[in-house]
């Protein structure tokens, strides 16, 4: 039996290359191309587009970025034993798939990669916010891609989303919606992968921004937020006190009560408050 691109079904693809789901490699693979497709699709026009895939694995993402049109998909996979299932990908849509046998921390996408460049993955789960924290804070804004669209535990796709004022609000939503737009985009039951994992998963749709929201220095929003979010639950004159000895005044200068705490801060409020530091005195 053969799919729609003409490649066998995922399950045979797995079977004949012997590629069992390795729990250190964070693998819960996709196998219905119907719904690698659809989470293809939540990446907007792919036309005209290169793509960055990390963890391909037997290919299932892969397969629907192809059939979706993307110009050119780089997927980077540590594990040798998809490199088989990989290349047969590759030959079926020639010249428009480069695989990389890599750990995607130790990669340098534009290297390999034109812009304009969107990133679509089903990340290992062990990796996937230290990539995603990576990929939001490069040297020089706009970074290197368009968007990203990512899979994640639920858990972490609320904790990018979090709006101010909820548990799930902290750095990482600062960190992303200071200079993204995100979204949750789907939803996915642990069924969905085999092997199912513990737990929900989403996926999550950011389009970068031409320029941050709000002006900040990004090395003293991360020092801050960092500082008020180590200790969320006390209020802010306490919990940033060793960032500036007059964090009081600095703190109403820029209509922060200094009784309030980190979570009920908005960005455009802690870009100030990072202003504000920055000049060294309250104005
Ligand atoms: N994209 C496939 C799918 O949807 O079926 C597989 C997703 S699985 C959750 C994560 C994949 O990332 C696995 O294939 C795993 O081998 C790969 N992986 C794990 N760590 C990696 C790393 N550091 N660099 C690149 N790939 C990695």
């Amino acid at each position: 039996m053969s799919t729609i691109d003409g490649l066998p079904p995922l399950r045979e693809v797995i079977a004949t290359h012997g590629l069992s789901a390795k729990k250190s490699l964070g693998q819960n693979f996709l196998l219905d191309l119907n719904l690698t497709a659809k989470i293809a699709r939540q990446a907007g026009d792919l036309a005209g587009c290169d793509v960055l895939e990390v963890g391909p694995g037997p290919g299932g993402l892969t397969r629907g970025l192809l059939a979706e049109g993307a110009r050119h998909v780089l997927a980077v996979e540590k594990d040798p034993r998809a490199m088989a299932p990989l290349a047969e990908i590759a030959a079926a849509w020639p010249g428009r798939l480069d695989v990389l046998n890599a750990d995607a921390l130790a990669i340098d996408p534009l290297a390999h990669l034109t812009p304009p460049i969107k990133v679509v993955a089903n990340l290992p789960y062990n990796i996937g916010t230290e990539l995603l924290v990576r990929w939001l804070t490069p040297p020089d804004w706009p970074p290197f891609w368009q968007s990203l669209t990512l899979m994640f535990q639920r858990e972490v796709a609320e904790r990018i989303v979090a709006q101010p004022g909820s548990k799930a609000y902290g750095r990482l939503a600062i960190l992303a919606q200071w200079r993204c737009d995100a979204r949750i985009v789907m939803d996915l039951p642990p069924e969905a992968f085999t092997p199912p994992p513990k737990v929900r998963s989403a996926v999550v749709h950011l389009t970068a921004l031409p320029a941050p929201r709000f002006a900040a220095n990004a090395a003293t929003l991360q020092r801050l937020t960092a500082t008020a979010f180590q200790q969320r639950r006390k209020m802010l004159r306490a919990s940033l006190r060793k960032l500036h000895p007059q964090i009081e005044s600095l703190l109403e200068s820029v209509d922060i009560k200094p009784t309030s705490r980190a979570e009920e801060i908005d960005v455009a409020h802690f870009c100030a408050l990072a202003r504000a530091l920055d000049a060294g005195s309250p104005r």
